[in-house]
């Protein structure tokens, strides 16, 4: 039978691995500058054409290549960067699979021009679907510039995917910034068609992320800075309030180079959980240091994922990092927690200031030590983030159907502590006669403090407020349980018995003291309420259900699932409020809250509508 297996051709081979590296000019434009990057560049230029399609030129002042080097690129397997196999698992530069020139040559047509400073003359190469056309000396400045046209032009089905040209130059733009921010300290700039896009200087990161995004992140960054023997994490997050519903800015870096790691991304936003509204995405730019030696790089072509040798260890460093620059970050949950463009908040006080929120950490928690109990989270998974469960609709509606159960507010102690914080004006500025209360159906509050109109959310504060009295129930605070004189059973499935025996010691401290009877049934010797008659099995019971589904999700830590699953239960049977001392009481507790602007659950509190929003309604 004749032979059939035929060796391909380096041509077709470079193709085919082409369409693995290079999907799209963007793709270009990473190989490219990674390459000056690596040849220790200190201004690198970036220039396209039609998002990519007709030129993709990149010129750097870095080492430049020899003669014979500048014909050798564009091999495959071609790199200066690794010898032995030894050398993948110390990795300094960026590149090191050797395919990128290859394959970039496989399918465009490529100038080479390079020069190195200790040569008198450089070199030209000229390279066509893999062809070399030319390869001789010429005068070009030191370093090397490398202009990729008309990309695609041998596989058509590649360039009939591309996208339009916004999207391709975003993209671009995307890959460009990836790169800018993981070297504030060179210099860079982008033309397209003809035109300077962006010039940036080299400075140090934090004004980088501003030149890049714009000045209006300058006050949104707060630093995130952590070192141990094993990793360093240092970089900036963005305040909570500044969270965004849609993509946000996130960037993570891993020895300087972009990273995609849904783990990584997952142990910083599970830090925010408490802070942002279900759906919202906090910006982050973190950048972790580790020993080249305990990461893989190697495992995608585009070298974007990477594999971390104790993923967990990180996940719960880096988590607790982000928890603990929250926690010092001055927080100061203000009523102008602004999501909704449009909302007029200009009459909300720049310097006004509740009380401090002080998100729940251990500055002493290290991940490295295994007897450390901290808040390692080491059975955390990457589940993925919540959904928006948040409604952010219907506040015309609302406000329509208010009906005036109106509560005028008399002078108050409490309201007028409250006031003082709330404003930052001096008592005789905030009359508190001008303070009024609407109770909406039950459900909201509506006031009116200096022309903004807040509206709470009653169960969703609610919610809040025994969230958090209940977590400082478990930390430092029990409940006191009152006993029964004649102790009710309750009886619940032997898989529910079983998590509650667990958990009968954080129970007692919330008030609930239970014995066990035997595998199913509980003796309810004490409540923390005995008088008022509360259903024991259906509070139980359904507490045991949320938090059985939250250990399910690893969703929270065991103290705030304890603390959250009891809220949700409580939160809802709730007897109506109808005097005014009971409304402002509700409001104080909910302003003592460290968080008040977005409940544990992650739904909005407060809302406002300012002057000028109330105007726009009844615009012609
Ligand atoms: P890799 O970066 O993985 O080594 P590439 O195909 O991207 O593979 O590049 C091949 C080699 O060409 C590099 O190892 C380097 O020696 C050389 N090279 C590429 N770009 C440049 C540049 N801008 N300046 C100097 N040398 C370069
Ligand atoms: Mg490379």
């Amino acid at each position: 039978m004749a032979d059939i297996i035929n060796l391909l051709s380096d041509a077709v081979a470079n193709q085919i691995a082409a369409g693995e590296v290079i999907q799209r000019p963007a793709s270009v434009v990473k190989e490219l500058l990674e390459n000056a990057v690596d040849a220790g560049a200190s201004d690198i230029q970036l220039i396209v054409k039609d998002a990519g399609r007709t030129l993709i030129q990149v010129v750097d002042n870095g080492k430049g290549m020899s003669f014979k080097d500048a014909r050798l690129c564009f091999e495959r397997h071609a790199t200066s960067k690794l010898k032995t196999a030894d050398d993948l698992f110390r990795l300094s530069t960026k590149g090191f699979r050797g395919e990128a020139l290859a394959s970039i040559a496989a399918i465009a047509h490529v100038e080479l021009r390079t020069k190195m400073a200790e040569d008198t003359t450089g070199t030209l190469v000229l390279i066509e679907g893999s062809e070399i056309k030319e390869h001789s000396l010429t005068a070009t400045p030191d370093g090397t510039s490398i202009a990729v046209k008309n990309l695609f032009f041998n596989v058509p089905a590649r360039r009939n995917f591309l996208k339009s040209d916004s999207v391709e130059f975003s993209n671009i733009e995307e890959e460009f910034n990836r790169v800018v921010l993981s070297h504030p300290d060179l210099a860079f700039s982008l033309y397209h068609n003809g035109k300077l896009v962006i010039q940036l200087q080299p400075t140090n990161l934090k004004k980088r992320i501003v030149n890049v995004f714009g000045t209006h992140f300058q006050d949104k960054l707060y630093p995130v800075e952590q070192s141990t023997d094993f990793i360093n994490i240092s970089g900036f997050i963005a305040k909570p309030e500044n969270a965004k519903k849609k993509k946000s800015e996130q960037y993570m870096f891993v020895n300087h180079r972009y990273v995609r790691h849904p783990l990584l991304n997952y142990a910083v936003e599970t830090a925010y959980s408490e802070l942002i509204p279900d759906g919202y995405k906090p910006a982050y730019f973190i950048y972790l240091e580790v020993d080249p030696a305990t990461i893989d790089i190697n495992i995608s072509p585009t070298k974007v994922d990477v594999k971390l040798q104790d993923e967990r260890l990180v996940f719960g460093f880096l988590n607790s990092t982000v928890k603990k620059s929250l926690g010092q970050m001055s927080l100061t949950p203000r009523l102008d927690f602004d999501y909704e463009p449009g909302m007029d908040v200009s009459n909300v006080p720049d310097n006004l200031t509740l009380k401090q929120p002080v998100v729940t950490h251990n500055p002493d928690f290290n991940p490295f030590n295994v007897s450390s109990s901290g808040t390692r989270s080491s059975s955390v998974k990457p589940t993925m983030p919540r959904n928006a469960a948040f409604d952010t609709s219907g506040w015309s509606d609302f406000l329509a159907s208010m009906k005036t159960e109106t509560v005028d507010a008399a002078p108050s102690e409490n309201l007028s502590l409250d006031l003082e914080v709330l404003h930052s004006e001096t008592e005789e500025e905030t009359p508190l006669a001008d303070v009024k209360c609407l109770m909406v159906q039950q459900q909201y509050i509506v006031t009116d403090m200096s022309g903004t109109l807040y509206v709470i959310h009653i169960a969703n504060a609610r919610e809040r407020i025994l969230y958090e009295k209940f977590l400082s129930a478990i930390q430092n605070q029990p409940i006191a349980v009152q006993q029964s004189l004649f102790p009710e059973t309750i009886e619940l499935t032997p898989a529910k018995a079983e998590v509650l025996k667990d958990l009968k010691p954080e129970l007692q401290k919330l008030g609930y003291e239970l014995e066990s009877i035997d595998a199913t049934h509980f003796a309810v010797n004490g409540t923390p309420n005995a008088e008022d008659g509360e259903d024991v099995q259906t509070v139980i019971d359904n507490f045991l259900d949320a938090y059985k589904a939250n250990v399910l999700n690893h969703r929270y830590e065991k103290e705030q699932n304890l603390a959250l699953s009891m809220a949700r239960q409580k939160c809802t049977a709730y007897k109506a409020m109808s005097e005014e001392c009971e409304i402002i009481d509700f409001l104080k507790q909910l302003f003592d809250c460290q968080v008040n602007q977005v409940s544990p659950s992650g739904r909005k509190i407060i809302r406002q509508i300012g002057l000028a929003e109330l105007a726009s309604w009844f615009e012609k």
